[in-house]
């Protein structure tokens, strides 16, 4: 059987999706399906390391708009993410895979600080290793975060999980007329304005000659089929 396409990557999950039906939280069932999904996707031979948003639970410009501070606002935002990363952990080693939960802030009771030399230590022992915490920095997204991490650790690719099968000239679920595209260069993906990731995401993509794989992660299984060529997503290369 052939291998799978990348050796090494990063996978972009929402927050959001974790909250499944419910809106905001962790739904149990859907953090349960992610964690197999991404336990069967390892198993094809593939190292994953995951960044998480925090959009079920806080976002920067939602609560700055509400009197605190952005920088304030972000930081909740990024703590946000590391409660998704320690829920994610618990829920793969549950089903008796080892993960590794590493923060972009020093947080020792809770979790250690991500370095490269960490992350490839606990990749090369097997674990999916969960990256928490965004960049550490206000005014990014988790989006950017994925592709930093990506190129810092030498992932092949970023896979970015989202609701849809991949990028649309608009979107699908408003416009039957919307066209999707099987592929993009990183300038037609930022000159489209397309909202599925930011253009800071798609620029450092594209200064690092990253792939991002937009895929569903609706469809169960759908990490596994991106990673044997077999997924349905829009590839965004060079
Ligand atoms: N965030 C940040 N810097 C980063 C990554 C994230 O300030 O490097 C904050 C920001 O407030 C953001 C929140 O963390 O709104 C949650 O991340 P994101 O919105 O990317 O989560 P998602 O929408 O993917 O769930």
């Amino acid at each position: 059987m052939a291998g799978p396409v990348y050796r090494r990557v990063v996978i972009k999950l929402s927050g959001e999706y974790l909250a499944g039906s419910h809106g905001a939280g962790i739904d149990q069932p859907t953090l349960d399906r992610v964690a197999s999904d991404l336990i069967a996707a390892q198993k094809l031979g593939t190292e994953i390391a995951v960044v998480i948003g925090g959009g079920n639970m806080i976002r920067g410009v939602e609560v700055s708009a509400k009197g605190v501070s952005r920088p304030t606002g972000d930081t909740m935002g990024m703590l946000a993410t590391v409660m998704n990363c320690l829920a994610l952990e618990a829920a793969i080693e549950r089903r008796g895979t080892p993960a590794r939960a590493l923060s972009a802030f020093v947080m020792p009771q809770i979790c250690e600080l991500f370095t490269r030399s960490a992350t490839h230590k606990y990749l090369a022992e097997g674990r999916i290793v969960l990256l928490g915490g965004g960049t550490g920095n206000p005014f990014f997204t988790t989006d950017t975060t994925a592709v930093l991490r990506a190129a810092e650790i030498g992932a092949h690719a970023v896979l970015k999980a989202t609701n849809v099968d991949g990028i649309y000239s608009a979107d699908p679920k408003k416009d039957p007329s919307a066209k999707r595209f099987d592929r993009l260069t990183h300038s037609e993906a930022i000159g489209g304005g397309y909202k599925v990731m930011d253009a800071t995401a798609f620029a450092l993509a594209r200064e690092t000659s990253l792939p991002i794989i937009v895929f569903s992660i609706a469809e169960p299984g759908s990490i596994g089929a991106i990673l044997s060529g077999t997924g349905r997503g829009t590839i965004v290369a060079g």
